[in-house]
């Protein structure tokens, strides 16, 4: 009987190191470093790359990478426990080299890269030297990717694209994008697109601009609204066979969904840790505001959310562990991704409210989580997209009833248990 919920000494040990040194090294840098993917600011390029050494010295970097790739290979679970941590600081990803999209694009080069094309780009991204971009959401549409339209032609030995992409994250910091195109127009939908290599310095990729979330000032926007122009790039740089962009998206996506789920949780924790100092602190009416039974409520809310959400990404990843199979585990996936958003936001708000003035104010972090959670539900997926893969996927275990009345109609049940038991209750009791 294994059932076990204790992290194993060893390995808590790290987990102790983590949170101490995401408290006093990574936190202040949210002040200081305008981005950790503007790998040219001066002031981040001072202050990042010795906490990497830092952290690839206590064999912390890229754990969710193979020792072929130069991390320690660590499962799902252990990297669920690593993320926890309730100091979600904004250069943490970046400095322990596990910083979406650059994970998933560094899984899709492993997978479907020549040799060429992982010393150029595979690499240098690795060892953070570089970072990138995955270009796939368009102006007209991002849930349903079959209203895509940005082309790639073959002319010769090239490709040639021609198109719009739409909120592309850090492009303007990038020194590649993998770019998903329609190459078979005419194929049936889901064999219609296929993903492009584009070394950011190609000619004809034009940034209209960099769209910022709702809290970030104007000029911070790092989210691509892309033009390209008859970009041209070798025919080699197609990755996975042409007309299969879905089956190479998945290589990130089934990894990156969970990782934003385990990345919530200390989002959450945060939230529920500053709710409670609050809560402990204010008085009113003569009382603090712990005191209150509707405060009480959201406190209560939120930590039974969150050992819920927890147990359940953890349940997750330990499945993808045992499994070692992401379609055999689509459905608990898609439930944690759908779970998120809620999650995040109601903690978020709650937090917020608690604070008062203070809480909707740009001097705490409220309304930044609270687009964040929004964030969650839409990247990698909306929500609803999911619920109806997690209905899908329990509609999977059912089938439909060959009677006319449903199997729980209690009639029917009696009608049936009367008929079983006849003779006894003609005994004991006489005829019903
Ligand atoms: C912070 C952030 C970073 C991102 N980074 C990237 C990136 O690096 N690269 C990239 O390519 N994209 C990126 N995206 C885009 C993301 O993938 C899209 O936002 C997502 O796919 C939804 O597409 P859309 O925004 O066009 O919304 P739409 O497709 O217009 O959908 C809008 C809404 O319609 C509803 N909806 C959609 N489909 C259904 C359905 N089937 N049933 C019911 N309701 C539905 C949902 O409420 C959905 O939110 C990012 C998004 C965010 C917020």
């Amino acid at each position: 009987m294994a059932w076990d919920f204790e992290t194993d000494a060893d390995f808590q040990r790290d987990l102790d190191w983590m949170d101490t040194f995401v408290r006093d090294e990574l936190e202040p840098l949210d002040f200081v470093v305008r981005n950790p993917y503007d790998l040219k600011d001066p002031i981040r390029r001072e202050l990042i790359p010795p906490l990497q050494k830092k952290v690839q010295q206590r064999g912390l970097w890229a754990c969710h990478l193979g020792p072929d790739l130069g991390g320690p290979g660590y499962g799902q679970v252990k990297l669920g426990l690593m993320n926890e941590d309730p100091r979600p600081a904004r250069s943490a990803p970046m400095t322990f080299g596990c910083q979406a999209p650059d994970s998933g694009n560094s899984e899709i080069l492993a997978h479907y890269g020549n040799a060429a094309q992982k010393k150029r780009f595979l690499e240098p991204l690795l060892r953070n030297e570089i970072v990138s971009c995955f270009s796939m959401t368009e102006p007209q549409g991002g849930a349903d990717p079959k209203v895509f339209t940005c082309r790639a032609e073959l002319d010769g030995d090239e490709w040639v694209i021609n198109g719009e992409k739409w909120f592309s994250s850090n492009a303007r910091w990038a020194s590649f994008l993998i770019v998903m195109v329609v190459t078979d127009p005419q194929a049936p939908p889901y064999r219609r697109m296929s993903m492009i290599l584009v070394p950011a310095d190609t000619p004809g990729i034009h940034i209209v601009r960099n769209v910022g979330l709702g809290y970030e000032e104007t000029d911070r926007g790092a989210h691509a609204y892309i033009r390209y122009e008859n970009v041209r790039v070798p025919k080699e740089n197609l990755l996975g066979e042409r007309g299969a962009a879905f089956v190479v998206a998945q290589t990130r996506l089934g990894g990156g969904r969970i990782h934003h789920a385990m990345r919530t949780i200390g989002h959450v924790q945060k939230a529920l840790d500053l709710m409670c100092e609050r809560a402990l602190s204010r008085t009113t009416q003569g009382e603090v505001l712990a005191s209150k039974q509707m405060v009480q409520e959201k406190i209560a809310d939120t930590w039974m959310d969150l050992q819920q959400f927890k147990l359940f990404v953890l349940q997750t990843a330990w499945k993808i562990d045992k499994y070692h199979d992401y379609k055999l585990v689509r459905k608990d996936i898609s439930a944690i991704k759908a779970l998120m958003p809620r999650v995040f936001h109601d903690a978020a708000a709650r937090a917020l409210q608690i604070h008062g003035s203070l809480g909707v104010s740009n001097e705490m972090p409220f309304s930044e989580m609270v687009i964040e959670s929004f964030h969650m539900g839409l990247a990698d997926g909306p929500t609803e997209v999911h619920k109806v893969a997690v209905a899908r996927g329990v509609l999977e275990q059912y089938k439909a009833t060959d009677g006319l009345f449903p199997t729980g109609h209690i009639p029917s049940l009696r009608e049936r248990a009367l008929a079983r038991y006849a003779d006894v209750i003609e005994r004991l009791v006489g005829n019903l």
